[in-house]
């Protein structure tokens, strides 16, 4: 089965159910169908077919559902933008994709004006009206690209409804889906139509996903956090997707009670932002059923205070954009065990090997790795990689982890960022756990620091509530929690930590800024 196919066995079945609702416009399954049929025909009449790229430099709006499944239902292969990257950024993955059309806001195509020199491959740019602020025409004309601009409205307009799509292959490149990558640059994660549809089939089962469901879709939907759980499970489920453009609390607050949302979907900085809300009402909140947490490590104090504050349960699960993502959940029929990412979801293994690929003993910390019909097919144009990463069909994911006794996982952490203070393991995770425990602390990031006796020493980066917070009432804390190598020898306060714009903390960026401090 493939999504785009679903979505047109969803929307018989509940064609006159609100599909999404997006800043106070609502749209049904029917019109959502007609829409994605039309573009998919408009995008054919265009010359554009099967097996070419398509690039969504998009935020969360309904456009991006649209060209999403209107391509995927012709075959073109989605890549899935951040818009807010730099031109550099953007232009490196538009090259590397091999992208023959761009869908942009209008508001982001000066910026495509200025790559087009260097990327002149692309022969479309389809740019979505964002009213009020939309580009009027003179502006437009004179952008350099004019000639191979197309409205969205007008790509639809010109799209027929008995368009027949050419017949998909499961194992077809349905989304490539560029990931951060740990070092030098992206990495293309080929999905194919089987793999995303796969994973979107088994969440949504796992989470009872129905048409009864209003889900909040703030996360971006062009990270595959969002892309499965809050965008094609509930689609696929008949559900009906809250579309927020961004983060804020209060919005969040707002739209939960406005449309009396059954499930949030977040990384766990969301939950701490949400946690800390001064005007959060948890009489707000009564509507939803489910909270669901990923993306990053979920801090056991934040997961209790928050349940406690807003009386609603938070399933955390864990996933990769290799796998499509999510590979892990919390059950819901089963005890939830907090500071978990739960036990193997249908139809996925997962299981903790040493360095040498033998099985790591119940309780035993080793690398995760996973195999399914949710694992990618590879790299893009990067066989070294993919070989490198997946062996003997095992997806590799670089995470650290453990299984207990009855079959759920524990993040450890990524193995990259294991601190060894001589000879001894660190994990970041177990001393952010403690820091984040201290009632004065409202965030915590732990990093190794290079050390010529230690190899390396342990940092914290506390972002504290109270100005009067000390390094020693840190490391006093500490101490009492953590053998004494734990023990973070240096303590930094900082205002905030840097985050990626899904929430994630950099570490990374942390690191290079304690560098810079030394080399100054
Ligand atoms: P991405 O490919 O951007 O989705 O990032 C995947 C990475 O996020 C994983 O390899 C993990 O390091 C991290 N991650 C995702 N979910 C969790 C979780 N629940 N706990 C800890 N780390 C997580």
């Amino acid at each position: 089965m493939y999504l785009s196919a679903q979505l047109q066995e969803t929307a018989k079945k509940f064609a006159d159910k609100p599909a999404y609702c997006f800043l106070g416009q609502q749209s049904t399954y029917a019109e959502l169908e007609t829409a994605i049929q039309k573009f998919a025909s408009g995008l054919e009449k265009m010359g554009i077919k099967q097996g070419d790229h398509i690039a969504l430099l998009l935020g969360n709006t309904p456009h991006f559902v649209i060209s999403l499944y209107g391509a995927l239902r012709l075959g073109v292969i989605v890549i899935p933008v951040n818009p807010i990257y730099t031109a550099d950024e953007i232009g490196y993955i538009l090259d590397n994709g091999d992208v023959k059309a761009v869908v942009a806001l209008d508001l982001a195509l000066p910026l495509a004006d200025k790559m087009h020199t260097l990327l002149p491959n692309v022969e479309h740019y389809i740019f979505c009206e964002t009213k009020p602020d939309c580009l009027v025409q003179s502006e437009l004309e004179k952008l350099s690209v004019y000639s191979k601009m197309k409205s969205f409205t007008e790509v639809i307009a010109s799209g027929e409804l008995s368009f027949q799509g050419p017949a998909l292959k499961e194992d077809d490149v349905a989304i490539i889906l560029y990931t951060s990558g740990t070092t030098g640059k992206p990495k293309g994660a080929m999905l194919t139509h089987k793999n995303l549809f796969s994973n979107a089939k088994d969440v949504g089962d796992y989470l009872k996903m129905n048409q009864d469901d209003r889900v909040v879709t703030v996360l971006p939907m062009f990270h595959v956090f969002c892309l499965t759980v809050s965008l094609n499970a509930p689609l696929l489920n008949g559900a009906t997707l809250l579309i927020a453009p961004k983060f804020s609390p209060k919005e969040v607050f707002s739209l939960i009670k406005e449309h009396s949302a059954t499930v949030f979907a977040g990384v766990p900085t969301m939950y701490n932002f949400l946690y800390q809300y001064p005007d959060g009402d948890p009489d707000d909140l009564q509507s939803l059923r489910l909270c669901i947490s990923g993306g990053a490590s979920l801090p056991v104090a934040l997961l209790k205070n928050f349940e406690k504050k807003f009386n609603v349960l938070i399933s955390e699960g864990y996933g990769l954009s290799e796998a499509s993502p999510v590979t892990c959940f919390n059950p819901l029929d089963r005890p939830r065990k907090p500071g978990s990412i739960g036990t193997s979801i249908l139809r996925v293994e997962n299981k903790i090997v040493d360095e040498l690929g033998q099985d790591v003993p119940i309780g035993g910390v080793g690398e995760l790795i996973v195999r399914g019909p949710n694992v990618m097919k590879g790299y893009y144009k990067m066989p070294e990689e993919t070989q490198a990463t997946i062996r003997n069909g095992w997806l590799h994911t670089g995470d650290m982890a453990r299984m207990d006794e009855e079959g759920y996982f524990y993040i450890v952490d990524r193995k990259k960022d294991l601190i060894i203070v001589g000879g001894y393991n660190v994990y970041p995770r177990e001393v952010e756990e403690v820091i984040y425990n201290h009632p004065e602390v409202l965030e915590v990031a732990v990093v190794g620091i290079p050390d010529p006796n230690q190899g390396e020493t342990v940092t914290a980066y506390v972002v504290s509530k109270n100005p009067g917070l000390t390094r020693e009432q840190v490391q006093e804390y500490s101490r009492e929690h953590l053998a004494k190598y734990k023990v973070p020898t240096t303590i930094e306060f900082i205002d905030e930590l840097p985050k990626n714009t899904t929430g994630k903390i950099l570490r990374r960026a942390l690191k290079h800024q304690i560098s810079q401090k030394v080399n100054n």
